[in-house]
């Protein structure tokens, strides 16, 4: 009898079970984060270098996410080890400011035409709370828009999860819908304080939008007196400036978060000097503050990370992740597996079916995907319960030959377990 795919996983993470069982004890569900969680239980990691992970029962991953993007050199980056390093040794915090921010915000500003100026937050989460106070103090309004499954953090107000959120503060559109959008914005735009929006659906499966709909989003929420968010919190990785630079897009603010923090957490508002004179020290409208925004380390980290992806660093991982994406569609044919991957520059998301549909989160191949995913970590390959993969810039040519080889053994895996 051949052991199943989850009999093997079991097998395989004896110490990783042992904690999540001590863990759950202690932490609801042996977890702080839905996304770093799935059934039976998740890995426990013991170490990271470089684009492997290590599990605590010495199993080494090939890591295809990266912390949902956000590790964008790879784990320990030797750079990003130093400054850190350095950094540390003059203690971790204080009350008062701190040198890396200044040339932090610099970069940001420098990059991003429409930054002005920039505002330190701990999360994304954090900096999709910041901007929706910045949009209600300056606009007097209070609800929101944004598109459906589009995803700008953990709280209330921007959860649509998978049946959504519709209700008294948030309005929802079909990503990629501008009339849906205009719509809304016509009939409810005097209630609207801002339109928060993606450039590229991230969570909500890799969906990239056409430009006309981004532009028309732009002039709709303009026209109606709202404030566009871009959040930029996964997009940053796809251009130098941002995907807002590409599409020709202005929001009044901007989300950041992720890899400007190299490893560390972060998130950050980005705007013109007077939207962000809100927050004014000598004549404050907005009060903000919080014990680690803008702390030394994630600033020294987040300023090496974000000098070092530059424009070859990122059109190299797009040359990659469309060769794992022609790679991984030729394997998924050998095995008879139906797959469908959309695809965006260095991220993309596996569906197996025949075509993807409306979001990551509702989906008719849970099982295949569940399946697929065990079966992967069994060979070796880290990579999002729902499908994603975020490449990093030290990726090479080799390593996508290995994740190919093993993703083909995880493929035959879920294909010779669903003949059964
Ligand atoms: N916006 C987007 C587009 C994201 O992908 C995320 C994180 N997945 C967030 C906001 C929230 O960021 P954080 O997890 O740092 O709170």
């Amino acid at each position: 009898m051949v052991a199943s795919i989850y009999e093997t996983y079991q097998a395989r993470t004896t110490a990783s079970a042992a904690i999540h069982s001590r863990t759950q004890q202690v932490v609801p569900g042996g977890t702080s984060r839905q996304a770093g969680y799935w059934s039976p239980y998740p890995l426990t990691i013991d170490r990271g270098e470089g684009i492997y992970l290590w599990d605590i029962d010495g199993h080494r991953y090939l890591d295809l996410i990266n912390n949902y993007t956000s590790m964008v050199h790879g784990h320990a980056y030797p750079p990003v080890l130093e400054a850190t390093k350095q950094a540390i040794k003059h203690s971790t915090g204080w009350a008062a400011a701190n040198k890396y921010q200044c040339s932090l915000a610099e970069q940001l500003v420098e990059r991003v035409p429409a930054t002005e100026q920039v505002r330190f937050t701990n999360s994304g989460t954090e900096s999709a709370a910041l901007s929706l106070n910045i949009a209600r103090t300056v606009t007097g309004r209070n609800k929101l828009l944004m598109a459906r499954y589009g995803y700008h953090g953990s709280l209330p107000e921007f959860e649509t999860g998978s049946s959504g959120n519709e209700g008294p503060i948030t309005y929802l559109a079909g990503f990629n819908n501008l009339e849906e959008f205009e719509t809304i914005l016509e009939s409810h735009g005097h209630e609207i304080a801002a339109v928060f929006l993606e450039p590229v659906l991230g969570s909500g499966g890799v969906k990239t939008a056409s430009k006309a709909f981004l532009l028309g989003v732009e002039k709709a929420a303009r026209k109606a007196g709202a404030l566009l968010v871009l959040d930029e919190v996964l997009t940053f990785r796809f251009a130098p400036g941002g995907s807002q630079t590409e599409q020709g897009l202005k929001p009044d603010l901007t989300m950041f978060g992720k890899l400007i923090g190299g490893g560390f957490p972060v998130g950050a508002v980005g705007g013109e000097k007077g939207l962000l004179s809100v927050f004014d020290p000598v004549d404050m409208r907005i009060f903000h503050t919080g014990t680690f925004n803008a702390n030394p380390v994630t600033m020294a980290a987040g300023d090496v990370s974000v000098r070092e992806l530059t424009a070859p660093r990122i059109a190299h991982m797009a040359k990659l992740c469309s060769k794992l994406r022609d790679g991984l569609t030729v394997l998924a044919a050998d095995c008879g597996l139906p797959l469908s991957i959309s695809h965006h520059e260095s991220c993309l998301n596996l569906y197996f079916s025949d075509s993807a549909p409306e979001s990551s989160t509702v989906r008719e191949d849970q099982e295949i995907i569940t399946r697929f995913h065990l079966a992967a970590l069994n060979h070796g390959l880290f990579l999002a319960p729902r499908g994603m993969m975020a490449l990093s810039t030290i990726t090479t040519q080799e390593h996508i030959d290995e994740v190919l080889e093993l993703t083909s053994l995880a493929m035959k895996d879920v294909a010779t377990e669903l003949q059964r």
